[in-house]
């Protein structure tokens, strides 16, 4: 069984991988450095669970009741720390306030950008900020089923296409789960970041420990990026620095995000995270260029969740108007170059790589 004909067909999330009772597939990494399932035919019963929790076949209408917001988190050492308002650290204290656990995504040693666990407060840091990377799933599905079923409260967050996953995989409603999404401007090649990283330890030395993709120290809405390696520490604003040019060149964006269904403000999850984009049109008076979150939520768990957070922040309800940012309503743009670009990555050394595409 194939579970894609073209590679837009797949956004990577492994659900199927995970779903499968037969242990028939694995996800394989292509040219481009992007997951993709392969399905042993010799194990397939083709009992078809691997469609059935594919976030870009099913097509699904979403839910029909949305509430838009504006927040900052009052605490400003969390929300130096965190790439937008520092909304998803409240919501994670949320459930970890109920001994609950969070499944969102931060870095394993080697720098891949991973989904795990987190039970325990003085880990948040770890998966607190976006890193413009896709995330490795691994196994999750399954493990966030087994907390469920142990009555354990559960926050999810990660990228649309993960988040309506894991709803489909779960397949039924659990009280104690909160499915958290972000707005998304694409998910880019794993195997780039790694290289990306490998070069900057090639040229600077040491190894790369924390790499952070909106450092908010010069109060400049985190666009500034940051790296440590054990021996030195640099900051540089995001459009000079290599890997986030290839990125917002779109160079380094997986095929399916550029016709992704998620970009709308309606979700099938609790509630949105985002960048409150165009605040200072809306809001002036609370743009400290430190960041403001978009608060979407969509259910009545999600409007829950954020009426008990919501006292730890200042936030304003808006309409949908005022939130409508691109991400929000079509997809991130295929750049005519991306294919050059890709023949060349899988050919050229990726020094020559960087030359040539950055600008
Ligand atoms: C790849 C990507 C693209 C984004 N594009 C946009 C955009 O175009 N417009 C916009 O408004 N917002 C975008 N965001 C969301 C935004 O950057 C913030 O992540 C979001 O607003 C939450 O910020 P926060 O301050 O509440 O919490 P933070 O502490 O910044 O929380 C970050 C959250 O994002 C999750 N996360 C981080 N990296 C990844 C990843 N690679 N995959 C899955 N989950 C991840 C973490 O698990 C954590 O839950 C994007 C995020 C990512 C990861």
């Amino acid at each position: 069984m194939k579970l894609y004909k073209e590679k837009q067909e797949c956004c990577g999330c492994g659900a199927c991988a995970d779903v499968c009772v037969k242990n028939a597939i694995t996800m394989k990494m292509d040219e481009e450095g992007f997951l993709y399932p392969a399905v042993d035919e010799q194990k397939c019963v083709s009992c078809q669970r691997c469609w059935q929790v594919c976030p870009l076949k099913k097509g699904a209408g979403f839910q029909k009741k949305h509430r838009y917001y504006g927040a900052v988190n009052k605490d400003l050492r969390v929300r130096e720390r965190s790439s937008s308002g520092g909304v998803f650290s409240l919501l994670a204290d949320y459930v970890l306030n109920k001994s609950g656990s969070v499944f969102a995504a931060g870095y394993d040693p080697e720098m891949n950008v991973v989904h795990m666990e987190i039970a325990d407060a003085k880990n948040l840091d770890r998966v607190r900020r976006s890193k413009y990377v896709q995330s490795d799933t691994g196994m999750i599905f399954r493990k966030i089923r087994a907390r469920l079923k142990e009555g354990t409260w559960v926050l999810f967050t990660g990228t649309p296409c993960q988040a309506e996953a894991l709803r489909l995989y779960l397949d039924q409603e659990y009280d104690r789960l909160i499915i958290a999404d972000l707005v998304c401007y694409g998910a880019s090649s794993p195997q780039i970041w790694q290289k990306y990283i490998r070069w900057l330890e090639r040229r600077y030395g040491g190894k790369i420990e924390e790499y952070d993709f909106r450092d908010k120290r010069n109060r400049d809405h985190g666009h500034t990026v940051s790296w440590k390696n054990g021996k030195e520490e640099k900051a540089y604003p995001m459009y000079k620095d290599p890997y986030n040019q290839m990125y917002f060149h779109n160079y380094t964006i997986r095929p399916s995000c550029f016709q992704c269904p998620f970009c709308t403000p309606e979700r099938n999850s609790d509630i949105t995270l985002g960048d409150f984009w165009g605040v200072e049109k809306v809001r002036p008076e609370i743009d400290d260029r430190m960041g403001v979150s978009l608060v979407m939520t969509h259910s009545e768990k999600g409007e829950a969740a954020w009426s008990d957070i919501r006292r730890k922040c200042v936030s304003f309800e808006c309409e949908k108007k005022d939130v409508l940012q691109p991400r929000l309503q079509t997809p991130t743009e295929r750049p005519a170059r991306r294919s050059l670009f890709m023949t060349l990555y899988r050919h050229l050394p990726f020094s020559v790589i960087l030359r040539l595409f950055r600008r």
